[in-house]
């Protein structure tokens, strides 16, 4: 789960981490006084939306001079002048696609006087199953070209846990970036308060660029992107309340609401299975006959009927899909509740694309039987090949 960068420098300063002082406004007219209420002279008008990269972003059908996401301004005038034209609009930046995203709310932060702008984050490493800590000089700028163009200036190295963090971590971080002097304490006392933070908060992923030594000495954090491990959500109310929904695909919202495992894709066929390793399987099995899946859909082990119309309602609402294929293993889940399911929700919301149902296990015949009495146009699939070489078929002729 993501959280705003307004949200995450709330975290950090509840924290004691460096971050400059900032108000959050969603409508144009209380910009002005949010703004007044900073000291100046420099402000920073920044849009809050779920993707990095804002300060290079442009905006749709932008006026002449108009530039990015994030704005220096030198009077509370123009802050609020920035943040009128920022509201509302779309804001299309490398991490958003050409899509883009509206923006709902703006961040007016007191500016800093940079001196030098660089890069910190940590996450948790897959191949080691350690918290790690990426380090580069090369602050301000996308860490992906930093990593294509100079490799050798992104720093990385993990926590053992059996020996947990020690001052000698944030030490490091400050050498990497040629930190000296008072600079050096202040970064390991940053360091340390990040590392409570990501463990303390199940955090996947904290990324801080820029990290920056302003021009009178002192660090400090300018942008953050968190990211929390979804499956720890329950023990942090706090920050599942900071969830904002209006930044997730309506889809993925939906699956999560009926505890759906729900993942949109950029195919044309749409899947209904049972089972995450199946779905994987289903998916594998669609490119391998020359399509491509436009979902992973698990609908999981005790599904109900209520369950198995919500994912057909989702499943049909992309219009990128081109035809549907069911593929249930009925072992918990009994095939005549998925069949009774389907016919259900294809009754409920239409049928306007080819459907193929293969159906095996607990109750096969009988679900079987429920689908050929429906009277619905569905093609009938006898195996996991058969079904994917059907449904490639229907869509593509
Ligand atoms: P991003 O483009 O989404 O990563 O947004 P950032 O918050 O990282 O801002 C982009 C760039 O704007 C930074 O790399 C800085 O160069 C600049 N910037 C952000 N905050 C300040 C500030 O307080 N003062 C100055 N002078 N520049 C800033
Ligand atoms: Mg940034």
């Amino acid at each position: 789960m993501n959280i705003h960068e307004y949200q995450a420098k709330a975290l950090l300063r509840s924290y004691g981490i460096p971050v400059s002082d900032g108000r959050a406004v969603t409508k144009a007219e209380d910009a002005k006084s949010a703004a007044g209420e900073l000291d100046g002279p420099l402000w920073v008008v920044k849009a809050q939306i779920h993707a990095g990269g804002r300060g290079k972003g442009h905006f749709k059908e932008a006026e002449a001079g108009e530039k990015g996401g994030v704005r220096l301004a030198r009077s509370v005038g123009e802050a609020a002048e920035f943040a009128r034209q920022m509201l509302g609009r779309t804001l299309v930046t490398e991490q958003t696609g050409p899509a883009g995203k509206q923006v709902n709310r703006i961040y007016i932060e007191d500016g800093s006087d940079i001196a030098r702008e660089l890069y910190l984050a940590m996450l948790i490493d897959r191949n080691s199953s350690r918290i790690s800590f990426v380090v580069s000089t090369e602050g301000g700028m996308s860490i992906e070209d930093v990593a294509h163009n100079t490799p050798d200036k992104i720093i990385s190295f993990d926590v053992d846990p059996a020996t947990g963090y020690s001052d000698f971590h944030g030490r490091r971080v400050a050498f990497v970036l040629g930190l000296e002097g008072a600079q050096v304490k202040q970064c390991v006392g940053i360091v340390k308060n990040l590392y409570r933070l990501f463990v303390e908060k199940d955090m996947d992923m904290l990324e801080i660029n820029p990290l920056v030594v302003m021009t009178d000495g002192n660090l400090k954090l300018l942008d953050a992107k968190m990211s929390f491990d979804g499956n720890a959500m329950y023990r942090h109310p706090d920050i599942a309340a900071l969830r904002d929904e209006t930044e997730e695909d309506p889809k993925e919202l939906a699956a999560s609401k009926f505890d759906l495992n729900y993942i949109a894709l950029d195919g044309e066929i749409g899947c209904m299975v049972n089972g995450a390793g199946l779905a994987m399987a289903t998916m594998d099995i669609i490119k391998l006959y020359g399509a491509e899946p436009a979902n992973f859909l698990d609908v999981g082990g005790g599904a109900t009927k209520e369950k198995v119309t919500e994912a057909f309602k989702i499943i049909t609402s992309d219009p990128q899909v081109k035809g549907i294929l069911v593929n249930i293993f009925g072992g918990i889940m009994r095939c005549d509740i998925i069949a009774e399911g389907v016919i259900a929700a294809v009754k409920e919301v239409g049928l306007k694309v080819p459907l193929v149902v293969r159906l095996e296990g607990t109750n096969v015949e009988l679900g079987k039987d429920i689908i050929r009495n429906s009277g619905l146009n569905v093609i009938a699939a006898d195996n996991l090949s058969d079904a994917a070489q059907k449904i490639v078929k229907a869509v593509k002729g």
